[in-house]
């Protein structure tokens, strides 16, 4: 895929205590939908900030197209930003808002009409030409502001937080949305957020930062599937971490012992014998066993906690040695009363060797 943003060792400094962004290298492809995802703090919106022009790098270089644009103003940049307050003008009607960019373009008037129909069109709020932003709901003047940042037409379109004004239900309706017209659009959309969900959702490729870098890059998948480091786990998905050392490996795959038991892992790198390794485990990868029933790869642990959270239950099953793992289990609809696991009941957890994570041990904390 062509790149059509390029950062090259992107850093900005506020301050020598003050990182905002620290030496992040990253190419985009023309047509993506690329999300920087983490914390509060970060980093995300300082590196949205110069890629759009509003921030200036204290090093590195920006790319767009091929050409450096490290030093050009917002303007001169085919890049548009929607901020998070969507900042329409609020005297001035749907159809003026949208406009406005192209007058300053100095588009004629039969343009600017051609243009701000088919943009609205895409939006789908055309009728709501005439009218004024109090008039809209949240939802609708999220759609005015996308409709006149592509009104213009950039390259790229920079996002910030774009639906974190929305309330839960009309967000998760504006994830389709958002990435349905991205796609009909084909700019390429790169969106800041701190919900994992909403990243999932919505994107191509996934950038996970952590304290102004890169901890990792990947399709969603990837992400959810390989996290490379215990913060990418932590933060994308529930993952229980559990201490425990390598009691034998191979290329591809460990024997891992455990406070309360012993697991066989899937492994992407070396460990050596008696390494020590923190492993991770995803609640919905693990399955517990109906009596009499076996398999290979199984921790022995008794019922702790019951949580109720409507698509089934996630049950916290202690090990022998008191550390505690958590695993889903998915409930059918008649499911009886009788058929809960109760606390204190002794169950068997299996779990497949590819989705055991295993973590050198200094990664934590
Ligand atoms: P995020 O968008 O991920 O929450 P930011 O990019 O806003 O993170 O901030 C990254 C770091 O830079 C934080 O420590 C923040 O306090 C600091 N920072 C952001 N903007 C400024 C600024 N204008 N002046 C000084 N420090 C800033
Ligand atoms: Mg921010």
């Amino acid at each position: 895929m062509t790149a059509i943003i390029e950062l090259d060792h992107l850093s900005k400094h506020y301050s020598p205590a003050i990182i905002g962004v620290d030496d992040i290298s990253l190419s985009v492809g023309d047509g993506e939908f690329l999300t920087l995802l983490g914390p509060s703090g970060c980093g995300k919106s300082t590196l949205l900030r110069m890629i759009g022009g509003f921030e200036e790098p204290t090093a590195g270089t920006i790319r767009l197209a091929g050409q450096d644009v490290t030093a050009l103003p917002p303007y001169r940049r085919a890049i548009n930003m929607v901020f998070q307050d969507y900042a329409l003008f609020p005297h001035m009607t749907v159809g003026r808002n949208v406009a406005y960019g192209l007058k300053l373009l100095g588009c004629s008037e039969l343009e600017i009409r051609t243009r701000v129909y088919d943009a609205l069109k895409l939006v789908g709020l055309y009728d709501k030409l005439k009218l004024y932003p109090h008039q809209l709901s949240g939802g609708q003047r999220q759609r005015i502001a996308l409709a006149r940042a592509i009104v213009r037409r950039p390259k790229v379109l920079l996002l910030d937080e774009p639906l974190s004004a929305l309330d839960a239900k009309l967000r998760e309706q504006m994830q389709t949305e958002l990435k349905r017209l991205q796609e009909k659009v084909g700019i390429t959309f790169i969106m800041v957020t701190h919900d994992q969900t909403e990243a999932l959702v919505m994107s191509d490729q996934i950038v996970v930062m952590e304290k102004g870098r890169i901890a990792q890059k990947g399709t969603p998948q990837q992400l959810y599937d390989h996290p490379a480091s215990i913060y990418v786990a932590n933060f994308i998905g529930t993952t229980t971490f559990l201490p425990g050392a390598v009691e034998a490996a191979d290329h591809a795959t460990a024997r891992i012992a455990l406070g309360g038991g012993e697991i066989a892992a899937n492994i992407d790198r070396p460990f050596a014998r008696g390494e020590r390794v923190t492993i991770g485990l995803r609640p919905e990868k693990i399955r517990i066993l109906a009596e009499g029933e076996t398999a290979p790869n199984v921790l022995k642990g008794r019922v702790s906690e019951v949580i109720y959270y409507g698509l089934g239950l996630r049950l916290g099953v202690t090990l022998a040695d008191g550390s505690r793992i958590f695993a889903d289990l998915l409930l059918p609809d008649t499911l009886a009363r009788s058929q809960v696991p109760p606390v204190g009941l002794a169950v068997r957890l299996a779990v497949a060797p590819h989705n055991v994570f295993v973590f050198a041990e200094e990664e934590a904390t």
